[in-house]
């Protein structure tokens, strides 16, 4: 992390888990446990059907509520699909874009990039995230492929609104499987994520862009994967569906950064 530069984003990634009325007990209970510092921004980003639940619950708190995807046409005959506007109008602040349990699900590159620029245009926070398979890792192409889908997911974005982008590094072999990348492993992701955005943008809003760890981060492996200077904060999924534990996360955040 580095505060003096850029935020440090605590955002949970609930999946699938969660009704609307868990939703309301799990906010009244971490209403009581928050911790009052402002050291980092906290989002929770929600399945659609418990937003309400979520931004009523949080509304007078410091807990920004998002969505774990959108659709990045402004309205029209696309059953099931949820617009940008609409999670506006429903108080959502973030998007999660690109995770990879959606690219699972055929979500290409060109998709992430069409739902980063309509993120944007709303005025939603887009986490864009991106992350290799174990087998392009062992193969030593994890640079090239980062490279590649944050070049594509950005295409079209303007320098003045590359600022407002979260990017969230998350190795596949991580996400849901209790091994976390080590810190050092993460670190070195986050920082050639930084030079790939200061090539396409500038070194100032490289420094200023927030790059977050995802994959099995929780209240043990916090602490020292967020004192990496590239490690913005973290996207956490399991560990966020339990109050302890992500305020433990959020209280790792409060670390000197260099
Ligand atoms: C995620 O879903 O983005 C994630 C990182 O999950 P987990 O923390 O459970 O690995």
């Amino acid at each position: 992390m580095n505060r003096k530069y850029r935020k440090t984003v605590i955002a949970g990634n609930w999946k699938m888990n969660k009704t609307p009325s868990e939703t309301k007990e799990f906010m009244t209970q971490l209403k009581t446990i928050m911790p009052r510092g402002r050291w980092c921004d906290v989002a929770l980003c929600v399945p659609a059907v418990c937003i309400p639940a979520a931004v009523r619950a949080m509304r007078e708190t410091r807990v920004g509520i998002g969505a774990e995807n959108c659709n990045p046409n402004p309205s029209g005959a696309y059953t099931g699909e949820i617009a940008t506007n609409m999670l506006v109008d429903a108080g959502c602040k973030y998007v999660i874009i690109g995770h990879s349990e959606r690219r699972a699900m055929g979500e290409t590159d060109a998709d992430v990039n069409a739902k980063v620029l309509a993120a944007l245009e709303a005025g939603l926070v887009p986490i864009m995230c991106c992350g290799e398979t174990l087998e392009q890792r062992e193969a030593g192409i994890t640079d090239e492929w980062i490279a590649m889908q944050i070049k594509l997911g950005l295409k079209g974005v303007p320098e003045e609104k590359i600022r407002k982008v979260i990017i969230a590094y998350e190795p596949i072999w991580a996400i849901g499987t209790g091994r976390t990348a080590t810190p050092e492993q993460a670190e070195e992701v986050c920082e050639n994520i930084r030079t790939v955005v200061r090539k396409l943008y500038s070194s100032k809003n490289a420094r200023a862009i927030s790059i977050l760890y995802g994959g099995s981060m929780n209240e043990k492996n916090a602490f020292e994967l967020l004192a990496q200077p590239d490690i913005d904060g973290g996207l956490i999924g399991g560990a966020s569906l339990v109050p302890e534990k992500f305020v433990k996360i959020i209280e790792a955040a409060n670390q000197p950064t260099v």
